[in-house]
């Protein structure tokens, strides 16, 4: 039976969020043949960019601006595409399919996306609005960032994840001095092994940067009359000086147009594996979405560009009738100094750790297993390691412990 909301060529489809999802999802439909119009409403001033350089490779100056931008500006308008930059969602009328923007005028919806990603957890203590403590979640944020580092320059990273471990490292390359901050006992505690954590404290101090971990940031300082930050204050009573802060505490979904018209929202905008939200025309993508994750039968909120890219493959699919795209393994990356680090899956309901490998090598793999099945693998300078995980992981595909802890076999051999 034929869908009858989407399905529909002719459709006119909003995109709210002109980020990696929207950006994809409107590129996407006119690829798979969608002749409705599509508009693209973005709150920022530029059209849609790659965010990861934005702690990697951009904020070394290794990449130049035009190098982050999904597509050219030029691409919208050949491809039919009325994408508003600087616009944004004030609200949504599900009832009459109208969503109301910035300037004042009301558009007019057959299918709705919503694409507003996630931003920066700010931290609720003093100082948090003086001069120089930032966040990195969008070009204009890293353009800052990149204008206040320096040689010499004092850098406090507020959060030991990959974001703020990323931000550190490219710190350490543009010769400033680098402090994180961490609330736990050890770094990438919400998302990585303890292996994990070890090894990129060890490497990190290899290159100078300097740790404070189970730190309770109480507040920002700044010197009298000066709105600039100078330092970090922790509970232990020390200051720790400073030039710029980095906050980087996690993300939270823009999840509130979708609350305040009543779909359905846990951590995040509810959707299938349509990425169709419990509103037949409307759907969420991205960091917005709260998502069926089938291989862990689970619910989950990711924040990745592979996410992002299968999500927005799965709403042009059902927007345009075809049939849904292939399930995929969730992963992601992070680029540190020399090393690259590429996790595929998530470590749920894990009984066992299994490593790969000498971490002394800077080259090693961290197989999280229920029983003997993979759950996730964690792989560090290893693409072997983590392309056959993630087959292994996304086939659930029972593996040989013991040949599998055994790196003289390929991992070829061990998938075999
Ligand atoms: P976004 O790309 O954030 O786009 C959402 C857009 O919606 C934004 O432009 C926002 O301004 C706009 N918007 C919000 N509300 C409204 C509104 N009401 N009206 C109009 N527009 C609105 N992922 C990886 O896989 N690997 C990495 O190495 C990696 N590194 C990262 C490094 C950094 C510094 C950051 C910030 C993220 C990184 N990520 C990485 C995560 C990845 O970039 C995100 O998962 C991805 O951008 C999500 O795409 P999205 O479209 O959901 O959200």
């Amino acid at each position: 039976m034929s869908d009858p909301v989407t399905a529909n060529l002719t459709a006119h489809v909003v995109i709210l969020g002109a980020g990696h999802s929207g950006g994809t999802a409107a590129a996407l439909l006119r690829q798979y043949g969608h002749e409705g119009r599509i508009t693209l409403i973005g709150e920022e001033p530029i059209a849609p960019y790659q965010r990861p350089p934005l702690s990697k490779a951009w904020l070394k100056g290794e990449a130049d601006a035009d190098s982050l931008a999904l597509k050219p500006l030029e691409f919208y308008a050949e491809h039919n595409i009325d994408f508003r930059p600087s616009t944004r969602a004030v609200s949504l009328n599900r009832g009459a399919k109208t969503v109301a923007l910035s300037d004042g005028s009301q558009l007019a919806y057959d299918i709705l996306i919503l694409a507003t990603g996630a931003r920066a957890i700010a931290l609720p203590i003093p100082g948090a609005e003086l001069e120089g403590v930032m966040f990195l979640r969008t070009a204009a944020d890293a353009e800052q960032l990149k204008a206040t580092i320096g040689p010499g320059k004092r850098l406090a990273v507020v959060g030991g994840g990959y974001i703020g471990l990323e931000v550190a490292a490219s710190g350490r390359a543009l010769g400033a001095e680098v402090v994180v901050l961490e609330r736990e006992n050890r770094l990438l505690a919400r998302v990585a092994c303890e292996t994990l954590s070890t090894f990129f404290k060890a490497y990190h101090e290899q290159h100078g940067v300097v740790f404070e971990l189970s730190a309770n940031v109480e507040a920002f300082v700044g010197a009298d009359g000066n709105g600039h930050v100078t330092g970090v204050r922790l509970g232990d009573g020390r200051a720790i000086p400073c030039d710029a802060v980095v906050v980087g505490v996690g993300a939270t979904p823009n999840d509130e147009l979708a609350r305040d018209c009543g779909l359905t929202t846990a951590r995040g905008v509810v959707v299938d594996l349509e990425a169709r939200t419990s509103d037949p025309a409307i759907f969420a993508i991205g960091d917005v979405s709260h998502r069926p994750m089938p291989i862990y039968g689970r619910m989950f909120r990711m924040e990745s560009v592979p996410n992002a890219l299968e999500q927005a493959k799965q709403a042009a699919s059902a927007i345009v009738g075809r049939p849904a795209p292939p399930g995929e393994a969730p992963w992601q990356w992070s680029d540190q100094y020399d090393l690259k680090l590429q996790i595929a899956g998530y470590a749920f309901d894990v009984d066992e750790i299994l490593v790969r490998g000498d971490p002394a090598s800077n080259k090693f793999a961290v197989f999280h297993l229920k029983g003997d099945l993979v759950q996730s693998v964690e792989a560090i300078n290893s693409p072997p390691e983590f392309m056959m995980g993630k087959q292994l992981m996304l086939g659930r595909k029972p593996v040989s412990k013991a040949r599998l802890a055994d790196p003289s076999i390929s991992m070829k051999e061990v998938a075999a």
